[in-house]
């Protein structure tokens, strides 16, 4: 490994450089790749290990004797919502299990409140002169576009190892009610694998916010999803917020897209008693029930909680040599040449690269043309607007391992080769 950073290079040493890297990449795109590293999607391998719910359920009906193929049952079945609350640590009646997304379910309560207020609004938040959300970033893109499409600003903030700057959210809270809300992956986050603790948990549980109505999106997609044996627990946001007298605050979000089919898993709300009830309120005038027979059959699949934290441990096998092979290759390729910065997630579905600034959108096209797919410098940003230009998201679960390595290597080269022509531009 040559480890010399490019700044301590002389002129010579850096043309030098520029034209081996130059060299490295016209070997690359001559190899006629076609890689993607775009999306945090399993691996058909992993999905397969849910193979067994296409023969399931075995039966018709649940644990009460309720006919899942009817109508009915809002709320999702009994035995499921059980299994999933013992998983994300509240309780069954705080749950509830709809259809095959969680971000709908996210969708839906934004919207809820724009058109009719939440549980605890004045007026609708549409009535509002302008709503703002506070967005941790780097962040997932798909809670930004949603609140973009609503209308709804973002406010950033930071998001640091042990979760959002928290600092930073209580003053932009504390005296602007039209800050409504905010959101938060808060185990394994998207992209930067961060976990919110729980000192930082009780702290946006307890901070006292402008609006009556402040609510945190506490979207736990990836609460499961360990990539070590250590198993980080999310805080009890639920319990926390009831504590500090603040219960309506926050609503979980989690689903099995990632456990077992990405296209047909269940998704999960857990709240307040009263959140719960405005949430089933609200879907009651649009659903006469869910689809339970997906709900048993997943129910009847895992058998237990133990049996999902067991499903988990064979997806990390599968997915953890993929993540070591992006620190390798990065290591070997970028270490010691103060081209790049990223981290070694203990869990979730993504690494966060960290480029040289002004770099992100270069080495994201660069790649494109070698036939690599990255998601678009800027994504982990509202309006997609990094203002560093520095941050890439890569998302290594779906290809196969060897594919994992050779787009690295691809990665590797673009972000050197960017490099090197801004440090030769200056
Ligand atoms: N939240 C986060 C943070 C995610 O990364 C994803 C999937 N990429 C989702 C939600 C989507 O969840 P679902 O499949 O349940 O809609």
């Amino acid at each position: 490994m040559n480890a010399t950073a490019l700044a301590d290079l002389s002129a010579d040493d850096l043309a030098a450089l520029l034209d081996e890297q130059r060299a490295a990449y016209e070997q690359l795109k001559s190899q006629g790749l076609r890689l993607d590293l775009t999306r945090g999607k399993p691996s058909a391998q992993q999905l397969d290990l849910a193979d067994d719910l296409l023969r399931l359920p075995t039966s018709t009906k649940d644990a009460s004797g309720v006919d899942v193929r009817n109508y009915g049952g809002l709320e999702g079945l009994r035995e499921l919502r059980e299994m999933f609350a013992e998983l994300l640590w509240v309780e069954p009646d705080q749950v509830v299990a709809g259809g095959n997304s969680s971000l709908s379910m996210m969708r839906d309560c934004l919207v809820w409140m724009m058109l009719f207020g939440a549980v605890d609004s004045e007026r609708p938040w549409s009535r509002e002169e302008k709503v703002r959300f506070v967005c941790p970033v780097p962040g997932y893109d798909r809670h930004f576009t949603l609140l973009e499409s609503l209308g709804i600003e973002m406010v950033t903030v930071s998001m640091n190892d042990d979760g959002p700057d928290v600092d930073a959210v209580a003053a932009l809270v504390a005296d602007d009610p039209s800050v409504k809300g905010m959101w938060i992956v808060p185990t394994y986050a998207n992209p930067t694998g961060a976990i919110c603790s729980q000192d930082v948990a009780a702290r946006l549980a307890a901070m006292p916010t402008a609006a009556p109505d402040f609510k945190i999106f506490w979207d736990n997609a990836y609460a499961l999803h360990h990539l070590t044996e250590e198993e980080a627990k999310s805080a009890d946001i639920l319990t926390l917020a009831s504590a500090a007298g603040h219960p309506d605050r926050p609503i979980m979000f989690a689903s099995t897209s990632k456990i077992s089919y990405a296209g047909a898993g269940v998704a999960f709300l857990a709240a307040s008693s009263g959140n719960v009830g405005w949430y089933l309120g609200h879907l009651g005038n649009g659903s006469i029930g869910p689809d339970k027979v997906n709900h048993l059959r997943h129910a009847e699949f895992f058998g237990s909680p133990q049996g999902v934290r067991d499903h988990m441990a064979k997806h990390r096998e599968i997915i953890a040599p993929k993540f070591a092979e992006v620190d390798r290759v990065l290591t070997e390729r970028l270490g010691g040449r103060g081209v790049a910065t990223w981290n070694t997630p203990t869990g979730g579905y993504f690494v966060n690269l960290d480029v040289v600034p002004g770099t992100a959108s270069r080495v994201v096209a660069l790649a494109k043309e070698a036939g690599i797919a990255l998601t678009p410098a800027g994504s982990s940003f509202p309006y997609k607007q990094d203002p560093d230009d520095t941050n890439i998201r890569l998302a290594p679960t779906m290809p196969p391992l060897a594919e994992v390595t050779a787009a690295m290597e691809g990665v590797a080269t673009c972000v050197l080769l960017a490099a090197a022509e801004k440090a030769a531009a200056a």
